[in-house]
C-alpha cells in the first residue's frame, strides 16, 4: 500500500487530514434471510469530490463510535461528559465528543493496560504485565475491551484527562474497493462484513462496521478518503489471464475487477474462486456472477460452500481439486489475485500454490517454493489480504 492520495477539487483537498463527506446512496444487506454472516453492499458518492480510484484501491471510513459503549464507559468509570479536555493537538472538546471522535474506547492492548496501571496500582494488572505471565495476559486481552478495564479495575476519582491518554487514537478502516468507475461513474462501492459477538457476558461491535451498518443512515454522509495500492492492479494488457481468490469479504476487488474488464472489453479470460458458508444465503453479488458467466464476460467460477456439506470445503480445497487447469493457466502468464482474510485463508491458499506446482510441475518442495516466490517476484502472485 502506498501513501494515501491527494485530491484536489475546486481548490478544496481531500484526503487524510481532511475526508470528504460522502453521500451513502444505497446500502444492501447481501445475505440472505437465515444466515449467520451480516454482509453488507455499500454504494457511496464520490461526484465532485476529485476522488479517482481504480480496481485494486481501497477506501478508508472515518468512524464514529456507539453511543452506547461512549455512555457505559461515562457510567461504568464515574466521568462527567461535559468535562471539557484539552487534546494533544491543544484543542479543546466535551469529554463526550472526545469518547466519540477521538480516542479507541473499544480495544484493549498491553500498553493500554500498563498506562492505566499508572493509575490502578493494581497488583493483579502487574502480575499480568510479567512476561513470564503472556499467556494470562493474551487470555485477559483476548475478547475484551476498555469497558472491562475499568469495570474490572476501577479508579475510584481517576481524572478524566489522565483516563484519556491511556488510550490509543481512534484510527479509521480500510475497505476494498467493490466497483469499477468506469461502471459506476460519481461512486464507490464496499463490501462490509458487520462485526457483533458476545463474549466475557457483554455484547460487542466492532467500531467501523457497526458505524456503517447502525449509524450512517441512506442520505447521510460518512468522512472517506482514498487509499491507492499501486500493487494489487489488473494487468495492463486486456488479454492477460486472471485468476482471483476472494471468500467473505475478498469478493470486493474481484466486483471491481471483473467489472472494469466487462467496461474495456478485455478479452482475456478470468477464474474466479469464491466461499462462504451458504450458497443458499451467501452467495454473494450471485446474480451478478452467473449474468457475467451467461455473458463469457467471467470465464469459470468455481464455489466453496463450506458448510453446504458434511465435510468442510475451501476455496484452496478447489484449487487443489483443478490443480492441472490452475497450473496450466499459470504456466501460460495468468495473474493470481488473493484477496481477504490473512490469518487462515492466504496462509492455505499459499501453502495450494506450492502444493500445485509440485504436483503439476513435477517440482520438489523447495523448487516449487521458489517458482511461487518467482511469481510474486514477477507481480503475477498479488495480495489484499487483512
Ligand atoms: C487493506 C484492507 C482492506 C480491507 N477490506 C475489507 C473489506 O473489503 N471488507 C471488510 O469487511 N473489511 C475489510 N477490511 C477490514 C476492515 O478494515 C476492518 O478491520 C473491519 O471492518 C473491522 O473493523 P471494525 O471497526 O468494525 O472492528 P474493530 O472495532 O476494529 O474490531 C475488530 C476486532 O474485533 C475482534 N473480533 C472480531 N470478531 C470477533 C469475534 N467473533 N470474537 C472475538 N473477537 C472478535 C478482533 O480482535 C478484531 O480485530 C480491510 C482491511 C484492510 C487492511
Amino acid at each position: 500500500m502506498t501513501d494515501e492520495n491527494t485530491n484536489r477539487s475546486a481548490g478544496v483537498v481531500y484526503d487524510k487530514k481532511n475526508p470528504f463527506p460522502s453521500t451513502l446512496k444505497r446500502r444492501v444487506l447481501l445475505n440472505k434471510e437465515g444466515s449467520a454472516k451480516e454482509t453488507l453492499h455499500l454504494e457511496l458518492c464520490l461526484a465532485s469530490s476529485g476522488l479517482e480510484y481504480l480496481p485494486g484501491d481501497s477506501l478508508a471510513i472515518v468512524p464514529t463510535n456507539s453511543p452506547e459503549v461512549v455512555g457505559q464507559i461515562i457510567e461504568v468509570g464515574g466521568f462527567d461528559a461535559s468535562e471539557t479536555v484539552e487534546l494533544k493537538s491543544g484543542s479543546t472538546k466535551p469529554l463526550g465528543e472526545v469518547f466519540a471522535t477521538d480516542l479507541n474506547i473499544t480495544g484493549v492492548t498491553k500498553n493500554v493496560l500498563k498506562k492505566y496501571n499508572a493509575f490502578a496500582q493494581s497488583e493483579k494488572i502487574e502480575t499480568l504485565l510479567n512476561p513470564e505471565n503472556k499467556a494470562a495476559l493474551d487470555d485477559y486481552l483476548r475478547r475484551r475491551g476498555v469497558i472491562d478495564m475499568i469495570a474490572d479495575f476501577p479508579v475510584p476519582g481517576l481524572a478524566a484527562s489522565g483516563f484519556c491518554g491511556t488510550l490509543r487514537k481512534l484510527l479509521p478502516r480500510l475497505y476494498s474497493i467493490a466497483s469499477s468507475p468506469k461502471a459506476h461513474p460519481g461512486e464507490v462501492h464496499l463490501t462490509v462484513a458487520v462485526v457483533r459477538y458476545h463474549s466475557h457476558g457483554r455484547d460487542r461491535e466492532g467500531v467501523c462496521s457497526t458505524y456503517i451498518a447502525d449509524r450512517v443512515n441512506e442520505g447521510g454522509t460518512m468522512p472517506v478518503f482514498l487509499h491507492h495500492d499501486k500493487n494489487f492492479k489488473l494487468p495492463e494488457e486486456g488479454a492477460t489471464p486472471i485468476i482471483m481468490v476472494g471468500p467473505g469479504t475478498g469478493i470486493a476487488p474481484f466486483r471491481a475487477f471483473v467489472e472494469e474488464r466487462a467496461a474495456i472489453g478485455a478479452t482475456g479470460k478470468s477464474w474466479l474462486f469464491f466461499g462462504d458458508q451458504h450458497r443458499a444465503t451467501d452467495y454473494l453479488y450471485g446474480d451478478e456472477w452467473d449474468r457475467y458467466l451467461a455473458e463469457g464476460r467471467l470465464s469459470r467460477i468455481d464455489l466453496a460452500f463450506s458448510r453446504d456439506q458434511a465435510e468442510k470445503v475451501y476455496v484452496q480445497h478447489l484449487m487443489l481439486e483443478h490443480s492441472a487447469e490452475l497450473y496450466s493457466w499459470l504456466s501460460d502468464g495468468a495473474v493470481f489475485y488473493v484477496c481477504g482474510d490473512v490469518s487462515r485463508m492466504a496462509k492455505d491458499v499459499h501453502e495450494a500454490l506450492i502444493s500445485i506446482a509440485e504436483k503439476e510441475g513435477g517440482k520438489s518442495r523447495e523448487d516449487a517454493e521458489v517458482w511461487v516466490k518467482q511469481l510474486q517476484t514477477e507481480k503475477r502472485y498479488l495480495r489484499d489480504v487483512y
